[in-house]
Formats: structure tokens, sequence, C-alpha cells
């Protein structure tokens, strides 16, 4: 089966009121404990890549695993999606790779690191839904600047610093067409969210909910949303690991979000915590095994059983089958002929 647009699972999320995980990979056992839990949960999926990954497991390696996944799983939609695109260039190298979704994070300078302006974000994420809504591929944007660093991307921070403005937010889709929206309302990327477990103080949950209600078509994301749990952290430090006590975004969160118009999130340190646990665990308990498939197999499980976990809460799991999956020469159709327009001024109007 060919790759599946991501605006497609997510209408189709809107329509289902639940939401779709997006999982990080860089390597063969990752798209494959991915492939394991949306089989067992009967999940559509998004699977994406951010520029460290690309570079680490090279551009051919990685796209062609996604393809082996999507043709030995015709039953699953899968999207591929670049996680935070620095550039126009970066996007569009993932566009001519296949990639069926982008993420233009113009919320950072191209550095990846200083926050831009309003107008430079309008700019560059405009000029990428040009190029990638006429080829049927899904743009989201970025509003209001996340905390923390992932792969060497990010502002830093706490991710309160700058949280997204509901004006911005609706100025922003109205002149970039976006057809999704990462929003901050204080999460961070990496393990170290918080320093207690967060509240309602600390989660501008309020503003996702404005946001969500002037932008009824745009679909919001939700980044840095691991829920760091304690038994993952657990098995790490029992076998040698020293992580210092740190605590993610509450499930709960996360679900009230998906009630208020978050139809993706997107979840990596989870699994990293997974994979790390499994293999400290292999290494600690039989030092004489030194063949990779014996630590290696064990990671994938520990993976596949947190992305179904996940699949679960956020409602995608059953979903699987819902829908006869578009491709991407027909969503560029609709692009083109208006149905798809999510700008506030024009949804409705053709
Ligand atoms: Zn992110």
């Amino acid at each position: 089966m060919p790759l599946v647009s991501m605006r497609q699972l997510l209408d189709e999320a809107a329509k289902g009121g639940y939401g779709v995980g997006a999982f990080n990979v860089n390597d063969m056992e990752q798209i494959q404990a991915i492939m394991i839990a949306a089989t067992e949960t009967k999940s559509p999926v998004i699977v994406q890549a951010s520029r460290g990954a690309r570079k680490f497991a090279e551009d051919l390696y990685l796209f062609r695993l996604i393809q082996a996944a999507a043709e030995l799983n015709p039953g699953i939609p899968i999207a591929m999606h670049q996680d935070h695109g620095n550039s126009f260039e970066t996007c569009k190298s993932a566009i001519e790779l296949g990639y069926t979704s982008v993420m233009m994070d113009g919320s950072l300078k191209e550095d990846g690191k200083t926050p831009s302006t309003f107008e430079e974000n309008v700019e560059v994420t405009r000029k990428v839904v040009e190029y990638a809504h006429p080829r049927g591929v899904t743009v989201e944007g970025e509003i209001g600047v996340l905390g923390g660093i992932e792969d060497g991307h990010g502002a830093g921070g706490s991710g309160l610093e700058h949280v997204t403005d509901p004006d911005q937010a609706v100025e922003f889709a109205e002149r970039t067409g976006v057809d999704a929206l990462a929003i901050a309302i204080g999460t961070s990327h990496g393990a170290y969210k918080f320093n207690k477990k967060p509240d309602g103080s600390v989660l501008k949950m309020d503003l996702l909910i404005q946001i969500h209600k002037r932008l009824p078509h745009t679909h919001l994301v939700m980044h840095g949303s691991s829920s760091v749990p304690k038994d993952l952290q657990d098995i790490i430090n029992k076998f040698g690991g020293k992580l210092k006590e740190t605590w993610g975004v509450p499930v709960e969160e996360i679900q009230l979000g998906i009630k208020n118009g978050v139809r993706k999130i997107n979840v990596d340190t989870d699994n990293r915590l997974a994979i790390t646990g499994a293999i400290r665990k292999v290494f600690a308990e039989t030092p004489d095994k030194f063949d990779p498939r014996d630590y290696l197999k064990p990671a994938r499980e520990a993976m596949a059983k947190v992305v179904a976990q996940r699949m679960t809460q956020f409602g995608q799991a059953g979903h699987a089958g819902d829908y006869k999956q578009t491709p991407i020469t027909e969503m560029a159709k609709g692009y083109a002929s208006g149905k798809l327009d999510t700008r506030p001024s024009l949804v409705g109007v053709k």
C-alpha cells in the first residue's frame, strides 16, 4: 500500500474524536515496533523522522524501511512525516523522497535554536505550503516556541517562555493555510520536562481550548508529549542507569487535549526509555551475551508495548479499517479545488 496523507489520517481522527500518535524512528527495530503495535491494536499511524534521524540512518535506508512497513501492512494507514523541518529545503527534500507530510518549524530560525519573528515564520511556512499542497502533501506549522531540546533542535528553556498567543495562531492559520498546527502550551522536548507532577497551573490547557474554538478546522498538535512513566525510569536506574527523577505530560492531560482538537501527539522519549531499559536489563542479567539480537529483540518488544498502550490511550486503536486510503494525487486535487482549505475565512466557501 502506498503511504497515506497525514491530513487524511487527521481528518478521520477529527471525525472519530480521537488522536493519532506520531512516533519517531531512527532504525528498523523502531519501525517494526510501531508496526507490531499498530497491527495488534488495528491503529492508523504516523511515523516521523527528525533531521537527526535522517542523518543517522541516511535518507534512503530510512525511507525504504518505511516503504517496507507499508507494503507488509496493507491494512494499516501509514503517514510518513518530517519532524521539525528547519527550512524550505529540508521540507522539499523530504517531499522529493516521498514523505506524505512535513513540519515546517518556522518558530525558530534555520539554526533550529533562535526564535524567529512572526513574519519570518509566516513567510517560510507559506512557501512550504505552496510547494507541498499541489503535491498532495500535508503541512504542519508551529506557532509559539516549545521548550527543551531534542536531537539538537530547540530553543531550550521551560516551555512557558513563548506560549502561543491565540490571536497570532488565527492570523498564522489564515496566512499560511497549514493543515496542522503545533502550539506551545508549556510542554518541552526531551526527558526532563517538569520537576514535579504538572497540574493545571503548568500546562496551559485553557489556551488550547481557546485556540481550538477559533480554529476548529486546523488540527492541533502536541509536541513534547511523552509521559515519562516512572516504571520505565525505574528499570533504567535499577540496571545501572542514572536518570534524575522527572515528570512528563500525564496521559489524562493529553486526553483532555484530544477532546479539544488535538489530533497528533508526538511521542519519542517514552520509546527511548523503554528501549534503553530493556537493553540494560539484558546486559546486567546476562553479561555473557554478545549477539545484538539478544538485546534488540527485547528492546523492540518493550517499545511495541509502550506504543500499543499509547495507541489505546489516544483512541486511535480499532480505527485502521474505518476508511479507504486516499492517494495523495487525490489530496492534491482537493487542495486545488479549495475543498481541503482550512483557512478560517475560506472554510465552507467552496
Ligand atoms: Zn517536537
